[in-house]
This record gives structure tokens, sequence and C-alpha cells, in this order.
């Protein structure tokens, strides 16, 4: 299995827009932050977590030549914001993209975007619709991968684990089926959008993060949902040993 991470940024990417840069250091590229986004390849399938407004341009970066299948997390606009742009990208490879999303995240899709429903579906032409479980599993492409939901928000964000990897973002807890489901995992990549600074908006923090590697005891973890109040070297320093920041266009081999 392939990883990238093609984006590891919070919901206004770093630097912010008028170049707020915050507490980032301006001259550390690993500070420069897409909107958090992921690229998962697996016996030559090829799979997208969240399309964020600068998904174009991520896949173009990281040379990746197709998408199979698209599992969406939740409905805010950091997450789907290039959902239109794949029927597009469907129509240029020939065949269709599959995207998954659970109940809630659809009802939101479809809200968000009209234009591609009611009536308008060639607006979403060679795109198929699928329906993640809330909590269990479910098969894209031909693999099996387990899913759980977070709450964020008034949202429920979806969790996805295939082997002994899995992508948790957007969260604030994670309810214990969620736990029982990350239970033996090498590798676990989270949101930590708040960093050292706890605050009631939604999101997680390091200490939060902890608590979770506590009870599950992943070997490896990487953070992501990084917000310009996490300055790449500063607070790589405060990490615990197994613990480390995604950057965009960060690759593991699993
Ligand atoms: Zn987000
Ligand atoms: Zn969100």
């Amino acid at each position: 299995m392939k990883i990238v991470i093609l984006g590891s940024g919070s919901a206004y990417g770093c630097p912010m827009i008028f170049n707020q840069w915050n507490l980032l250091d301006t001259k550390n590229p690993k500070n420069i932050r897409n909107r958090a986004s992921l690229y998962l390849e697996i016996d030559n399938k090829k799979f997208v977590i969240d399309t964020g407004p600068e998904l174009r341009l991520e896949i173009n970066e990281n040379n990746i030549t197709d998408i199979d299948s698209v599992f969406l997390t939740h409905g805010h606009y950091d997450h789907i914001a290039s959902v239109p742009e794949l029927s597009r990208a469907s129509s240029s490879k020939g065949h269709a993209i599959e995207i998954w999303s659970s109940a809630e995240t659809e009802k939101e899709l479809r809200q968000t975007y009209g234009f591609m429903f009611n009536g308008r579906e060639h607006e979403s032409a060679g795109l198929k619709w699928c329906r993640l479980p809330d909590l269990g599993t479910f098969t894209s492409q031909g693999i099996e991968f387990q899913t759980f939901q977070v709450p964020h928000h008034q949202f429920h964000c979806s969790a996805f684990r295939y082997q002994d990897f899995a992508y948790v973002t957007d969260w604030e807890t994670i309810p214990q089926q969620g736990l029982n489901m990350l239970k033996g995992i090498k590798l676990l990549i989270i949101e930590c959008n708040n960093g050292l600074y706890p605050e009631k908006n939604g999101h997680s923090d390091l200490e939060n993060v902890k608590k979770v590697i506590e009870k599950i005891c992943p070997l490896r973890v990487i953070l992501t949902h990084l917000s310009c109040r996490i300055d790449y070297n500063a607070m790589q320093t405060s990490l615990p040993q197994n613990v480390e920041l995604a950057y965009d266009g960060m690759t593991i081999e699993l």
C-alpha cells in the first residue's frame, strides 16, 4: 500500500488568505499546507479520501494518473470542494469514479451542489454515488475497508481503516466502537488541528491524540489537518517519539 498526504492543512490552509502565517516560519516549505486530503494506492487501485479546493493541484503535483474511488469524510467545504471536478476527471479517463459518503454527508452534498442533482444529473455524469455505512465494512474496487463515525461540530465524520492503517480526521472524541475498530493498527494518521492549544471548536489537540494513542497503541502516528498555529519545527520537538507531523507530499509505503 502506498499513502500520499495530498494536503495536511486545516480548513483555511497554510498560509491563510492574504498571506496570514500566524505562528508559522515562512521559510519552511513544510509549513505550506493544502486542505487535508489523502491518496491511497492498494493493488493498483487508486483511492482519495476527501477532495479539498486544491485537489487538482495536488493530483498534478504528485503525478497521480487516475482515481478509482473517493471517500468523503463529511460535508465541510475543505473536504468536498472539488467533488464537481471529478465528473470531468471521470470523462477524461473513460470510467466511472465511485464517490462514497454516509447518508448524512450525501445530504450535505445534495444541498451544497444542487446543480449536480435535482434533474441536472448530467453535471455529475461519470460519478457513481455509493453509500458508506455509519459503522462496519464496505467494499470498493474489490477491496474491503472498515468505517466508523466520530463527532465533529454538528456533523458525524467518517473514519477509515484498511488492514494496519487508519485515517481519522475532523474529530472531537472517538466513541468506543471506533476505538475498538482501531485496535492493532500500525499507522494512524489523525487530525490534530489545534496542536498545543486546546479549544472547543469541533477539532482535536495533542492531549486528545495522546489519550487515543494510550488506548490503541499504534506503532506510528502522523498528525494532519494542521492549523497555522502549528509550526513544523517548533511542534516537532513537543511530540512523543512515535508521533510526527504530516506535510504535503509526504509518502509512506506500508
Ligand atoms: Zn476539515
Ligand atoms: Zn470539518
